[in-house]
């Protein structure tokens, strides 16, 4: 759950993962190219339970899934910190609080490990003992169990209370998130009273009907849709209409586009508001592969520096605030800040982002169900108002979203490279059978033919099915790389 503020009374609510994570969180960035999701999820949820089932068999004190909550002053503030410790138990006369975390390491490695090899976990419990100990709870202990999804084998740690240090931790950090919300209010309540200029000296024709007309459409709930000569001034018109409601409103704007020259135009529209007096904070988005500053797209801190420490780099200087107060978040500002700081312009871009007016980005980011940008159109989308650039060209993108191909060739090509290696057998039978499968559906079709290709539905049910399964081997994958990671940037990655 977000953090819960309520601004008016000058309180907010946070749970302990919160204090950890929000904001710039620390160490490396590292982006996630296997997507375990359900199967991961489902195993890390079995094994926490069994062992919470274990502790309660043998130890009539044991309690699982403990609410703790402490409330503190911050300035203004009123700050209440809350958590769920896994399991809570009384031994020896002190009071002991368990975390349990699966891992895809196994029993060997799992008992190489040390209390430094897992610093997010430890600092979740550090947290826990501290809010006990606030609660008068003489010396807690923390025990962090770690259990082994390869071999079911389990390493547990002894976390000890440290008062003093996480004391400094936790007021430091809520400074810093209250500070940040204190900005993020000035920064509303500027957007409230700015008056949006007319970008030209005056409005060209149709340029006052198409603003009004936004605006309207906006008001209402209603889609506008505007079409009109090239040269009028669309998108002069169309933003002015946009940011009247969107910064009455603290809302922000994605400005949605099909090419990169209309991203230009957008930029030199928003330059020539600034000129009229209204500097919105913006940011351009650019993609991946063409912001990398990184000899090759390799998003590992043992592969790439700019994504080693990032996050510790962004707090340092403060680096995102700094820039979008700025406003020096042009696409040029981005890279140049990235090199001067050695962290990624594309994550930067990305972070930039949430502290914006207007983000101008692909079509990709607010609509392909792969890429979209989860932060801002998942379960938040409605505090975005979304503006499709040259709406005709999301038709063609819409029908390739929604029609993913499946070449039998190039899943016969990927079996072939992964039989290659013992330690993909999995993936390369999972490869073999998409290809067996387009195949035969291919074979048994009709024979209706476009551009050489037959047309034919694939079966939905064993489409499903091998949805199942590539959660099953995202997993194993998990499992293959904690055993052998990459050696370098240029061993490739089968997945
Ligand atoms: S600089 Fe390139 S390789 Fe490094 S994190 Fe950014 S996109 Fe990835």
């Amino acid at each position: 759950m977000p953090i819960r503020y309520d601004d008016d009374a000058r309180t907010l609510a946070l749970s302990v993962r919160d204090l950890l994570e929000e904001g710039a969180p620390t160490g490396h960035l590292v982006v996630e190219i296997a997507q375990t999701r359900a199967a991961r999820l489902a195993a890390g949820r079995a094994a926490h339970v069994e062992h919470q089932d274990e502790q309660t068999d043998r130890d009539a004190a044991y309690r699982a899934e403990v609410r703790l909550k402490h409330q503190i002053a911050v300035g203004d503030w009123t700050v209440v910190l809350h958590g769920r410790a896994d399991g809570v138990t009384e031994e020896d006369g002190r009071t002991v609080v368990e975390e349990i975390k699966s891992t895809a390491l196994d029993a060997d490695q799992l008992h190489g490990t040390k209390l430094s090899d897992w610093p997010g976990y430890v600092g979740q419990l550090e947290l826990y003992l501290w809010i006990l100990h606030q609660a008068q709870v003489d010396l807690p202990v923390g025990r962090l169990v770690l259990v082994s999804l390869l071999d079911g084998s389990k390493h547990v740690i002894g976390v000890p209370l440290d008062a003093e240090r996480t004391g400094r931790f936790v007021a430091a950090r809520l400074a810093e998130i209250t500070a940040a919300r204190d900005r993020r209010i000035a920064w509303m309540r500027w957007r409230r009273e700015a008056k949006v200029p007319i970008p030209h000296d005056r409005w060209r024709r149709g340029q006052r009907e198409i603003s009004e007309a936004v605006l309207w459409g906006l008001q209402i709930g209603h889609q506008i849709l505007v079409e009109a000569p090239t040269g009028l001034g669309k998108t002069a018109a169309v933003l002015h209409g946009v940011l009247q409601y969107a910064l009455a409103r603290d809302l922000q704007v994605f400005w949605a586009t099909a090419r990169t020259t209309q991203q230009d135009g957008v930029e030199r529209t928003v330059a020539r508001f600034a000129a009229a007096g209204l500097a919105v904070r913006t940011v351009v988005m650019a993609s991946r592969e063409k912001s990398c500053l990184n000899t090759v797209v390799a998003c590992r801190p043992d592969a790439c520096r700019f994504a080693r420490d990032y996050y510790d780099k962004l707090r340092e200087r403060d680096l995102v605030h700094t820039l979008v107060e700025s406003r020096r978040t042009s696409r040029q500002d981005l890279r140049t800040a990235g090199t001067d700081a050695e962290v990624c312009p594309f994550e930067l871009s990305l972070d930039a982002s949430e502290h914006v007016d207007l983000v101008v980005g692909d079509y990709n980011y607010a609509f392909d169900p792969g890429v979209y940008l989860r932060r801002h159109f998942g379960e938040d989308a409605g505090r975005w108002i979304v503006v499709v650039d040259e709406a005709h060209q999301l038709v063609d993108r819409a029908r390739e979203y929604g029609s993913p191909r499946i070449l039998a060739a190039d899943a016969n090509r990927a079996a072939e490279f992964l039989w290659a290696d013992p330690d993909y057998r999995a993936f390369a039978e999972l490869a073999e059978e998409i290809a067996g499968l387009v195949e035969r559906t291919a074979r048994a079709a009709d024979g209706a033919r476009r551009d050489g290709a037959v047309v034919c539905t694939l079966p939905k049910k064993e489409l499903a099915s091998f949805v199942l399964r590539l959660d099953a081997v995202a997993m194993d994958y998990a499992l293959l790389r904690a055993r052998r990671p990459l050696a370098g940037v240029g061993e490739r990655d089968p997945w």
